[in-house]
């Protein structure tokens, strides 16, 4: 029986059903295991952590290995360059992986090119000499959409490793790996924890060679996730279909919206039908996600003053909880200068539209 995504979501990686079994797989809080199993050690494994691997293993299409953080697997995953490679990174995307390909830049471990991971023939040339090709789409916070299934065969067929960073779209838009990518990577902290209330990150591939390798990571670098973590992510993931639904049709009620309203000279969102990546959204998604962003004709300081006068929305960072948040990007230092001055970043959540546009709407007079 072949199942739509928003049933695996809620099925996968269940115990077996047997007499007395419980329902859900729950957290073992043991550091280590009785002798003479597969498991060994606390470092190695973990019932809740297999369970959320299980679950996102079967919503992509590999095996999944869950880490302390978004970052954990992000590191875990660059690792896997051979010293001296390159790795052909986005211009715009999360500006942690960023910053992390800088720094090992900067150590002499890699060399980066950046490119605009829009642009499918400048990425092609680029990854001609890249040993890794790190996608991200759509990219945080410019919302621009790369055209994976182009730019990811083009990866391959020049030897590198293809890596996509998911957290967008979530696996039940974007499933990376049908595209072509060879590792999915998410902030499971964003829409597949969904409360705001975990750290925790994954990296799925179907390449058993490659999962031994991030899995050897995992185990010699420690970057582990809280048994608790992993099963309250687990039990997150679980209403992701339900929490999507609700907060795409929220996002695209903002989005046209902030398209009309006086004060706002740009938005991004790929839902909308003039936007730059709606048509290869379209294709290689499932739908446009609860991410947009917007800008104000260059006022950053309105745009800060906006962010501080919604009553509703949380003037915080991150994204993909089930209360919405906006944040100015670029009052964090490590955000890249090309990033405007001015970009609102809205991560929408699964209030009543109503409510939420007429906060913003109130922010906004405010801000002129
Ligand atoms: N990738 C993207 C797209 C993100 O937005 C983030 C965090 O904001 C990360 C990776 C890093 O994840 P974490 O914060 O879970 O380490």
């Amino acid at each position: 029986m072949t199942l739509d995504p928003s049933t695996v979501v809620v099925h996968a990686g269940r115990p077996e059903r047997v007499p007395n079994a419980p329902v859900g797989e729950s957290p073992v809080f043991s550091s280590t295991y009785v002798a003479d199993g597969d498991r060994g050690y606390g470092r190695f494994g973990n019932d809740a952590w297999s369970a959320l691997e299980v679950t996102l293993g079967e919503l992509e299409g590999g095996r999944g290995l869950t880490f302390a953080s978004g970052m954990a697997a992000a590191a875990a995953i660059v690792d896997l360059v051979p010293v001296g490679g390159r790795v052909v990174a986005p211009q715009h995307a999360y500006s942690g992986v960023l910053a992390l390909l800088d720094q090992q830049a900067e150590q002499g471990r890699l060399t980066v090119t950046r490119v605009d991971v829009a642009d499918s023939e400048t990425v092609i040339q680029a990854v001609e000499e890249g040993d890794m090709l790190w996608i991200e789409s759509p990219t945080n916070p410019a919302m621009e959409v790369a055209d994976i299934p182009v730019i990811a065969a083009a990866g391959r067929a020049a030897g590198a490793v293809v890596v996509v960073d998911n957290t967008f779209a979530t696996p039940l838009l974007q499933q990376p790996l049908q595209l072509g990518a060879d590792i999915v990577m998410h902030s499971a902290t964003k829409f597949i924890s969904g409360h705001s209330d975990v750290v925790l990150g994954a990296a799925i591939t179907a390449d058993d060679a490659l999962y031994e390798a991030i899995d050897l990571r995992r185990r010699s670098l420690g970057a582990i996730p809280g048994p608790m973590e992993a099963w309250l992510a687990l039990r997150g993931l679980r209403t992701l279909a339900l929490r999507l639904e609700r907060a795409q049709s929220n996002s695209a009620f903002l989005a046209e919206k902030l398209q009309q309203h006086p004060r706002v000279s740009r938005v991004r969102y790929p839902g909308l039908e003039d936007d730059p990546g709606h048509e290869r959204a379209a294709k290689q998604m499932s739908g446009f996600g609860a991410i947009l962003s917007f800008e104000l004709g260059g006022d950053a300081a309105a745009a800060q003053k906006l962010c501080e006068s919604t009553k509703l929305w949380v003037h915080a960072t991150s994204l993909g909880g089930v209360e919405s948040m906006l944040e100015r990007r670029r009052r964090w230092a490590l955000e890249v200068p090309t990033i405007p001055d001015d970009l609102i970043r809205l991560a929408v959540g699964i209030e009543h539209p109503d409510d939420l546009w007429a906060d913003l709407e109130q922010a906004l007079n405010t801000a002129t």
